[in-house]
């Protein structure tokens, strides 16, 4: 019978030198089967080496570090997202009804837009904390709050502010710092600041372009792009300094004393620039768009949505 590399024909009995021959061709058989055909100088194969296990420790460790917080994340969302679907059963209505009483841009939304409206808005609260400075807590307080935040958001995959996750309110105007003149609001790091009184004015009048609340979530929309630990929405960052192509040049031609329909406020400084446009998009958008059409259709690029339009939101696939 011929011979082949796994088979061993006796035929004859060994002597004990034969047979430790044998016995030692066997071992090395099987030391070259376990390392995939390759020579090897050890014959008594003893697995990987320290350094070797080494290896592996670091790299399961590594697979470990870069998937946790992949694996958690997809964790955390589902169950905020249980959450949510839990308190829009609950709350739902309740926040319908006083949203529709008391704010204009979500009034005009259709039933489809209103419940994405709703999500976001439930969302949003979760991750704040509000304070109250002379004030009595209220329900519809972060509804209304929240809601400035959400409207001028929309259209953006970036909605939460997570970087500034306390709100405080203060009752009427208040006085901050060294500064002279009491303050409506103002955003830095410890959180976005609002008067109640004159947030309410803003919205009790949505054709005046004076809204605070909108004012200062558009200071806050880009402290936390552009001042915050990371940036929350990279599209809007991109897009911003597209939008500023435009709107600079307007902002220059104010300071130089151009009369536009902006609040002369505008002209303090760029970002104040920006805080006023906003609220002039969203209550004058007609005026706005007679006056100067490239800078208010850079605005609807920007924010992604367009308040003279019925279905607000132009690109729903950028919105999230
Ligand atoms: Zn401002």
């Amino acid at each position: 019978m011929p011979q082949d590399s796994g088979i061993i024909s006796v035929t004859q009995p060994a002597s004990g030198e034969k047979m430790n021959q044998i016995v030692d061709s066997l071992r090395w058989t099987d030391s070259v089967r376990h390392a995939g055909g390759q020579l090897m100088m050890n014959q008594d194969y003893q697995g990987p080496d320290l350094f070797t296990w080494s290896v592996i420790v670091a790299l399961a460790f590594l697979a470990f570090l870069i998937s946790f917080p992949i694996v958690s994340g997809k964790i955390r969302r589902r169950r905020i997202a249980r959450q949510i679907a839990l308190e829009m059963d609950l709350k739902g209505k309740e926040l319908d009804i006083t949203l529709s009483g008391q704010n204009s841009f979500y009034r005009d939304l259709s039933a489809e837009y209103r419940q994405r409206f709703l999500w976001r808005l439930l969302h949003f609260m979760s991750g704040k904390k509000f304070e109250y400075v002379g004030i009595e807590a209220a329900d519809e307080i972060p509804v209304l709050v929240g809601a400035a935040a959400i409207q001028l958001t929309f259209g953006l995959r970036g909605y939460l502010m997570e970087f500034l996750d306390t709100i405080y309110l203060m009752h009427h105007d208040y006085y901050y710092g060294y500064f002279q003149t009491p303050f409506q609001g103002h955003v830095n790091s410890r959180g976005i600041y609002l008067s109640w009184i004159n947030f309410m004015k803003g919205y009790e009048n949505y054709s005046d372009a004076q809204n605070v609340g909108l004012h200062e979530m558009a200071h806050a929309l880009a402290y936390v792009n552009f001042y915050g630990y990371g940036v929350e929405d990279e599209e809007f960052k991109h897009r911003f300094s597209l939008f500023s192509k435009i709107a600079r040049p307007v902002f220059e031609s104010m300071k130089s004393g151009t009369p536009y329909l902006f609040d002369s406020y505008a002209a303090t400084d760029y970002n104040e620039f920006w805080a006023v446009s906003v609220e002039t998009f969203f209550e004058k958008p007609q005026e706005f768009y007679q006056q100067l059409p490239e800078y208010y259709l850079a605005m609807c690029s920007l924010l992604n949505q367009d308040p003279m339009k019925k279905t607000p939101i132009l690109i729903p696939a950028e919105a999230g």
